[in-house]
């Protein structure tokens, strides 16, 4: 997904292009902090939350659309 790659260059899935916007942002900034901030650490937290506002909220649909997309299986009928 294009998400934690150290490689200084940003590829990025084109199933990015189906979110929503502030999913694509959550991803966008994500991978411009890990230029400066190689963790997941506290102060590359703070920056997101700077940046983002509620970015674990984001996280957690971009979590959901990536596990759907992954396994496409029909959980509403099960
Ligand atoms: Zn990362």
């Amino acid at each position: 997904m294009g998400v934690c790659s150290t490689k200084g260059f940003l590829n990025f899935n084109s199933d990015l292009l189906d979110f929503e916007k502030d999913v694509g942002d959550y991803v966008i900034v994500h991978e411009l902090l890990h230029f400066f901030v190689p963790n997941h650490g506290k102060l590359w937290k703070s920056l997101m939350r700077a940046h983002l506002g509620d970015y674990e909220k984001m996280a957690e649909k971009l979590k959901i659309a990536q596990t759907s997309s992954q396994f496409p299986a029909n959980e509403e009928n099960a």
